[in-house]
């Protein structure tokens, strides 16, 4: 993969430009792909940024967030931005199959294909990009590309806000190991740009309806299991319970984070049954390695210290193996 100042050359007429992100984004997710967006447009391309999937509500307030297409919902509409394709850029994942029904059209494409994106061990499919594991965020990685491309001028408060909202969830509101010297400086210059960062974390954080707090209040309650003996808490969620408090897409995002807070935890799962299949999500605090946990237990991957993975077993049987799995593991979580 050639590094990613390397564009620069492509960029300098006129392209038709496709940014996609893993399904069920997240704030870094859209916020990076809006963010380069709205670079690439500033730059005269005619770009289109499509989800594999819904996103949140809670991110609906991004700039050009209406302008997303969904390609669930959407797919004729989808399949007709994807016919003509000079340049692909991949963000916030690094392999195809996160784009779900995406994938196999994806692969089809002839463009040039391009990678922003900050998890661990990339496919070798991308001709561009840059994968950088010690960023914060993919947001991060975009503010940085433009940097790079000597087109700082083109950071304007849109871009500020949607790269801002990547970074500050990414980062745990600036509190992960990841959060350097290098993403307070970012932020410094977002804000001498017009940024306005209250404004973000109320879209974000205080826009949830009563049901999604009862749901957390009734998930810690009863859905909790904490094991001292491996370091461990889980929240195991059934389908009935998605059901019962009419969550939507975003509503248990953050959830598994409260698990960390008990004293002593080390590994967290939220393990969901989605009804198509059970997903599960993994938080760690230091030298616990939930990225190879995923991809060796549960089909999945991510970070370090933040990973992911699916099952298609049901919820007690996966809760099962995920308890095998740690007592194979006790060593790590000491
Ligand atoms: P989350 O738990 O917030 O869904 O995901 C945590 C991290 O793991 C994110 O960086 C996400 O991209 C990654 N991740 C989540 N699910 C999967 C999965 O099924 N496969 C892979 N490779 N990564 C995942
Ligand atoms: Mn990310």
């Amino acid at each position: 993969m050639k590094s990613i100042e390397e564009i620069k050359p492509l960029l300098e007429s006129p392209k038709k430009v496709l940014i996609t992100m893993h399904q069920k984004p997240d704030a870094d997710a859209m916020g990076s792909s809006l963010a380069l967006f709205h670079y690439l447009r500033q730059k005269g391309h005619e770009v289109t940024v499509i989800s594999p999937t819904n996103f949140p509500d809670f991110l609906k307030w991004m700039p050009g967030a209406d302008l997303v297409i969904d390609f669930e919902s959407m797919q004729e509409k989808a399949l007709k931005a994807m016919e003509v394709v000079d340049l692909l850029f991949c963000l916030d994942f690094n392999a195809l199959y996160r784009t779900k029904h995406m994938a196999p059209y994806l692969e089809k494409l002839s463009s040039i294909k391009i990678l922003i994106d900050h998890h661990l061990e990339p496919q070798p499919d991308f001709d561009y990009g840059v994968s950088d594991t010690t960023a914060s965020s993919t947001a991060q990685l975009v503010y940085e590309t433009i940097y790079k491309l000597g087109d700082e001028q083109y950071i304007n408060v849109d871009i500020a806000s949607c790269i801002y909202a990547g970074t500050v969830t990414d980062t745990g509101s600036f509190r992960f190991a990841s959060t350097s010297s290098r993403v307070h400086r970012m932020v410094a210059d977002l804000m001498d740009r017009g940024l306005k960062h209250e404004v973000i974390h109320q879209e974000i954080y205080d826009n949830f309806l009563e049901n999604r707090l009862r749901f957390l209040g009734h998930s810690l309650l009863n859905r909790m299991e904490v094991f001292y003996e491996y370091n461990t808490a889980i929240l195991a969620i059934p389908y009935s319970d998605l059901k019962r408090f009419d969550l939507q897409t975003g509503d248990t995002e953050g959830l598994v984070n409260f698990l960390l807070s008990i004293q002593g935890i080390k590994l967290a799962a939220l393990i969901i049954d989605r009804n198509s299949e059970v997903k599960l999500s993994f938080r760690s605090k230091g030298g616990v390695d939930v990225n190879t946990f995923a991809r060796k237990y549960f089909e999945g991957g991510g970070h370090f210290n933040a990973a992911g993975g699916r099952s298609s077993d049901s919820l007690d049987k996966t809760v099962e193996r995920f308890i095998k799995a740690i007592e194979e593991n006790e060593l790590l979580l000491q």
